[in-house]
């Protein structure tokens, strides 16, 4: 019989699917299910209008029969079938359209995973078979059709025998090599591991013998006697619980369903189950984790959420559905939408996704703000699991998402000692008070302890306490919050001087430019400039840092970074009206050796009032042990 030659494009799918060093190469069984069930579909649509038919749609379903001596999966299906020229057609050529086209311009790498997600169907089976025979009777027709296969040489067509209507696909498997163990598809909780997951939700049931052991009815109670036996089972569930109406599905069905599927034994915080109608139409399962997973906050961690199209997964990790700040949500979502055929264009996918990602995107922070005003205690435990997420995601790409998570931040208010959010902060802001105030620093105890922060607090200001790494982006981020200026009470002027105050602030520096100059030569390096400030309080110095930066910054970078890491210019502020700083002033002129001393301790105090280490510990010591000598 002569062989009958592949079309252009699909040999060179063929040979790509054939050399591919492909990793999914297990997909290839979703593949010829999901055309089983196709097939099974067309089938039950034309008994709507045909009473011919005489198959109902319980009788329809997959069976899947191993063999190990040859070495052959079959998978069978009693659907509509295909005729002779039909199994040209659809088998001899693919991508009919001929826009596979494109794919000729990409890497190797792409239109792998171009096969991995989006499948090119039936010809995934020469990934692992090294020959292929499919017979097929038409529903209608009187006779069965034998197509054969062994890969890039063409393949053969010839009559065959078959009763029913329907399709076998008989995969003979390649031998193994080092990097393919192709065997392993002959094996029964192989082939029942992929059917649950790739194709646990097909609507059909898919069925194999499985083997069994059962006790052996004539054998005693005390001394059971077993016997091995084999049973044709339904491997899939066929209903996937997103598609159910959420009143039918009790709570504990959802966390179940959410402890198998992501292998998380902690309770949900949330669960998110809803449906959307129009330009693409989808269901969704989404939850919001009650922990964070312990890889969680490293480069490990992958984001994304299951992609099915009509009860078939396509994708493990859709990371296009999920944006990065919310990327602690798992779930899966469903749309018959998705066009799968590698024939249409990638582009498609990527509207209909974005559109779907959208759709997502509000939901779950709808579902976040609801949590924040209605269940503040879930929302703190929530936040304390996944908020620092949502500050990087506030920071990311220059604040491009900030819209999407400002309003979910919390941050701890030192008036109210605990956390709140920036909207909170704002609405209890004092009548004469123009900006958010913060501090960063290390722990709660030494910010609250800050001479800035005992100032604003006089004047009934509240200010927030940064501890984390990531909290000093944010107001650099957002700008504003509800039209409100962010202000780093460490290092900004924070506002409180009226234009005459300022006014005398300058008189008092101009009066003690001899002064000032003397403490700045005295220190030398280790400060930048000296100036007076009227913020201080009860405290006579304060170390802060130049325009701009800070010194938790300063360490930041000096722990994620060192090689970028900078030193931030500082500055000794000095509060004129403080004991100490009057002491120091009457050294100047009467003890100038003295003064030196006394200038020394104050910047070492404001140094470590800053949080920031000495230089020179043992030197301070000696200078404290000689004043007081
Ligand atoms: P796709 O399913 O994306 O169209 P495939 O390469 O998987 O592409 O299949 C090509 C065509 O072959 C299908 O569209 C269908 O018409 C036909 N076909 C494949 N498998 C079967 C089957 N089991 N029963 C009937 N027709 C089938």
């Amino acid at each position: 019989m002569e062989k009958q030659q592949f079309k252009a494009e699909s040999k060179r799918l063929l040979d790509l699917m054939i050399n591919s060093i492909y990793t999914h190469r297990e997909i290839f069984l979703r593949e010829i299910i999901s055309n089983a069930s196709d097939a099974m579909d067309k089938l039950a649509y034309t008994a709507l209008t045909d009473d011919q038919v005489g198959i109902s749609r319980e009788d329809l379903a997959i069976t899947i029969t191993r063999d190990e001596k040859n070495r052959t999966i079959t998978v069978s299906d009693n659907g509509i079938g295909m005729s002779r020229e039909e199994m040209e057609e659809n088998l001899g050529t693919i991508c009919k359209s001929g826009s596979l086209n494109f794919k000729q311009n990409m890497e190797k790498k792409e239109e792998i995973d171009i096969i991995g997600q989006f499948g090119v169907g039936f010809y995934s089976a020469f990934m692992v078979a090294s020959s292929v025979t499919v017979i097929s009777k038409k529903y209608g027709e009187d006779t069965a059709w034998k197509w054969v296969s062994d890969g890039a040489d063409g393949y053969t067509v010839e009559q065959a025998q078959r009763d029913a209507a329907g399709t076998d696909v008989i995969m003979t498997l390649k031998e193994d090599t080092e990097d393919e163990e192709n065997s392993r598809f002959l094996q029964e909780y192989e082939l029942r591991n992929l059917i649950r997951k790739y194709s646990d939700y097909i609507r059909y049931p898919i069925r194999m013998e499985v083997s069994k052991s059962r006790k052996k009815a004539d054998s005693s109670e005390d001394q059971p006697e077993y016997e091995n036996y084999t049973e044709l089972e339904t491997l899939n569930s066929m209903v996937p619980l997103w598609q159910r109406n959420k009143k039918d599905v009790a709570e504990e069905a959802y966390h179940s369903f959410y402890r198998e599927k992501f292998f998380d034994y902690n309770k949900p915080a949330r669960t998110i189950h809803f449906s959307a109608e129009g330009t693409v139409s989808f269901k969704a399962l989404l939850y919001i984790p009650g922990k964070a997973p312990y890889d969680f906050y490293t480069k490990e961690a992958k984001r994304g959420l299951q992609l099915y199209s009509s009860g078939v997964m396509i994708m493990e990790t859709c990371e296009d559905l999920l944006s990065e700040h919310f990327r602690f949500v798992r779930g899966v979502v469903d749309s018959q939408d998705l066009s799968l055929n590698i024939s249409r264009e990638m582009l498609q996918h990527d509207r209909q996704l974005t559109i779907i990602a959208k759709n997502i995107e509000k939901k779950i922070k709808a579902e976040l703000t609801a949590m924040l005003e209605n269940d503040r205690e879930s929302y703190e435990t929530f936040y304390e699991a996944f908020g620092r997420q949502l500050k990087y995601g506030a920071v990311a790409n220059y604040g491009a998402h900030k819209a999407s998570v400002q309003d979910l931040l919390l941050f701890w208010s030192h008036t109210q000692g605990k956390l709140i959010s920036l909207k909170e902060y704002v609405e209890a802001m004092a009548e004469d008070q123009e900006k958010i105030y913060f501090v960063p620093g290390e722990s709660r105890e030494r910010l609250a302890k800050l001479p800035q922060v005992e100032t604003l607090k006089k004047r009934g200001f509240d200010v927030l306490l940064f501890t984390d790494d990531v909290d000093e982006f944010v107001p650099q981020s957002l700008m504003t919050y509800m039209e409100k200026s962010f202000c780093n009470a460490t290092s900004e002027d924070l506002g409180l001087r009226s234009e005459e105050e300022k006014r005398e602030l300058d008189a008092k520096t101009e009066e003690l430019k001899g002064f000032l100059t003397f403490v700045k030569e005295t220190l030398g390096e280790q400060v930048k400039e000296v100036r007076l400030s009227a913020d201080l309080g009860s405290y006579p110095v304060a170390m802060v840092p130049d325009a701009g930066m800070s010194f938790e910054m300063e360490k930041y970078m000096k722990r994620v970074d060192p090689q970028f890491a900078f030193p931030v210019g500082r500055i000794l502020e000095l509060n004129p009206e403080h004991e100490a700083v009057k002491a120091l002033q009457n050294a100047m002129t009467e003890d100038p050796l003295k003064a030196k001393d006394y200038a020394q301790l104050l910047c070492c105090q404001a140094q470590l009032m800053a949080d920031l280490p000495l230089e020179d510990p043992a030197a301070y010591t000696e200078l404290v042990c000689k004043l007081m000598k």
